[in-house]
């Protein structure tokens, strides 16, 4: 039984090492709220807020998480008893969505019951891998640049690059890349760039034997995804369009995507992002990790999850060096051989670095039952 006695924020604000450049916006500074919870019995486990500052990804800001948490869910996880960590779901419906403020305590609560049970995180939520492949993604920028930070990650290992695109730095783009790398395992991301007016754009992406497109339509559709899928060849993965179980079920029915990219944050925690994980099993659709530019806190989250069966492709699961000077747990996640280890450690397997969070924390609060 888990009893949460004290919840405290950290929010937190660190440089990327190189700015971040999407579709749709630019990432340098990164905040994030750290979340620590601790239960009656002295277990503390930890969960991290991947919002962005600003609402570019999806509605949230770091600013909205922080109100949710503060007045309603916070408040709410200190009145309740749970068996399980799935319970803490349901427990939270109260509050519609803000998916990434309700994923950050389903984080923490998971790292606690597996604490509390002696097992590692992966081994509770039924990973079966001991290593998980890793991806990178390189961010909109010249095509020397994106040509000479592909080369490194090449070089480093990593077993899928995905590569940032918007209109009019597409094909090109990727025509030069084919030049240099033919049979890597590439894959783009349109953060929803494009409509179905660009489906001559999209339709000429399918030359380069991509592994996948990456929400190239809006965040809220999947009618028009399922339009495009059935005339390109290259499989469409959704992202931001999948916020739930019941959306990825409608979407694998109406032949949306082939593919399906999940991360924690966007579903509102482990136990949603587990259910979306099962139903693309049962329909043959692969699944692999997203990343949020993330802490090793969620990090370590991801690799547990990305542990699971139907993890069959690489995701944006990287080393904490390809953003941060210094992470916030120890050991930071490695890379080697382009795979990262699961540890087999209680929990979420690293320890969480207290004194380098107390250097970059902004604003805290603690809260009690
Ligand atoms: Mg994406």
């Amino acid at each position: 039984m888990i009893k949460v006695k004290k919840v405290t924020l950290h929010l937190i604000e660190q440089n990327l090492l190189s700015p971040f450049v999407t579709g749709i916006g630019k990432v340098d500074r990164r905040e994030s709220i750290l979340v620590e919870v601790e239960e009656v019995d002295g277990v503390v486990g930890w969960g991290e807020v991947v919002a962005f500052s600003s609402p570019w990804y999806t509605e949230e800001t770091i600013k909205t998480c922080w109100h949710m948490l503060e007045d309603y869910l916070v408040p709410n996880i200190l009145k309740e008893e749970y068996d399980h960590p799935e319970q803490l779901r349901k427990s939270l419906q109260f509050v519609k969505r803000n998916h990434m403020a309700k994923a950050s305590l389903d984080m923490a609560i998971w790292d606690i019951y597996s604490k509390k049970q002696g097992i590692s995180l992966s081994k509770a939520l039924g990973g079966t891998r001991d290593h998980i492949d890793s991806g990178v993604v390189v961010s909109i920028d010249s095509i020397d640049q994106v040509l000479h930070k592909m080369k490194e990650h090449v070089k480093s290992g990593y077993k899928r690059i995905k590569i940032k695109i918007k209109p009019g730095e597409d094909y090109d783009l990727l025509k030069q890349i084919r030049q240099e790398f033919p049979t890597l395992p590439l894959m783009v991301d349109a953060n929803s760039a494009y409509t179905l007016k660009d489906f001559d754009k999209l339709q000429a992406l399918d030359e380069f034997e991509l592994m996948m497109i990456e929400q190239p339509l809006a965040e809220d559709d999947i009618f028009d995804h399922a339009k495009l899928q059935r005339e390109l060849s290259t499989p469409i993965c959704l992202d931001e369009s999948i916020t739930s179980a019941e959306d990825a079920r409608k979407a694998i029915e109406m032949g949306s995507c082939r593919v399906i990219n999940i991360k924690i944050g966007r579903v509102g925690g482990i136990t949603e992002a587990i259910r979306i994980h099962d139903i693309c099993q049962s329909h043959d659709i692969p699944v692999w990790c997203g990343g949020m530019l993330e802490t090793g806190i969620s990090r370590s989250h991801n690799i547990a999850l990305a542990s699971l069966p139907n993890f069959t492709m690489p995701g944006d699961i990287s080393a904490s060096s390809r953003y941060w000077t210094k992470d916030v747990i120890i050991p930071e996640v490695m890379v080697e051989n382009g795979c990262i280890a699961v540890p087999d450690r209680p929990g979420i397997g690293f320890q969480v670095d207290r004194e380098w969070i107390h250097q970059i924390t902004k604003q805290k609060k603690v809260f009690r039952a």
